[in-house]
């Protein structure tokens, strides 16, 4: 599950990313309105943060954007003031539910994953790859139906790795979507967390799903790149 925070903030924004990241929640970080609509529109999140009071765009501006762009990401909407026609301006631009600053992390929580499972419920939440099945609810996968049990690395690597089925995916691009840190020093823990995933995936299976593209990444496909 991967969620996008666009709030200016620094303090708060680290707050939630903090807190996200314990949870095992993929974030990424936009601190101005431009950076994050640039972000949403580019990237599929599971959850748009949004702060309302931004410099240059903000959230209000930024959710209309999106909505008219036919992004249906649920959107949490955050301000700092408690008044109403913040709230009603919100929820009118489209944003899914509202919360007023501060607020207590626990309750935070309740919502993104009450957001999550609305969202989840709406669409299919089972990823696929040949005999290969990801649930994107129980975080357990299948092979040919019998059931595989992945840590919450295996299972955030294997879940953006099917993401973009037949397409390469960088170590870099899976250090900073999967780990969220800087490049350098994990390749070696990507290298070893595909080990694992291939051995529970694809050692006794008859079509290998994960190939490495030497000098490039990985890629998960039923056909041999
Ligand atoms: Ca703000």
């Amino acid at each position: 599950m991967r969620i996008l925070v666009i709030e200016d903030e620094k303090k708060i924004a680290s707050f939630i990313q903090r807190g996200l990241k314990e949870e095992h929640y993929a974030v990424d970080v936009a601190y101005d309105g431009e950076q994050g609509l640039y972000l949403a529109e580019i990237n599929s999140y599971n959850l748009i943060v949004l702060d309302i009071m931004l410099p240059g765009k903000d959230g209000i501006f930024i959710c209309r954007e999106l909505r008219k762009k036919a992004v249906k990401t649920p959107i949490l909407m955050l301000t700092a003031r408690d008044a109403l026609e913040d709230k009603v301006s919100g929820l009118d631009s489209g944003a899914d539910d509202y919360m007023t600053k501060p607020f207590a992390f626990e309750e935070f929580l309740a919502r993104v994953r009450s957001l999550l499972r609305r969202d989840a419920a709406q669409t299919s939440n089972v990823l696929l790859v040949a005999d290969l099945e990801l649930s994107q609810l129980s975080h357990k996968a299948r092979r040919s139906g019998s059931e595989i049990t992945l840590s919450s690395k295996e299972y955030a690597l294997l879940e953006f790795l099917m993401l973009h089925k037949n397409e390469v995916v960088t170590r870099t691009m899976i250090a900073e979507h999967v780990w969220n840190e800087a490049f350098d020093s994990f390749t070696n823990v990507i290298d070893v967390t595909v080990k694992h995933l291939r051995d529970k995936i694809d050692t006794n299976a008859v079509l290998p799903l994960i190939h490495t593209i030497r000098g490039s990444g990985y890629m998960i496909s039923e056909k041999r790149p």
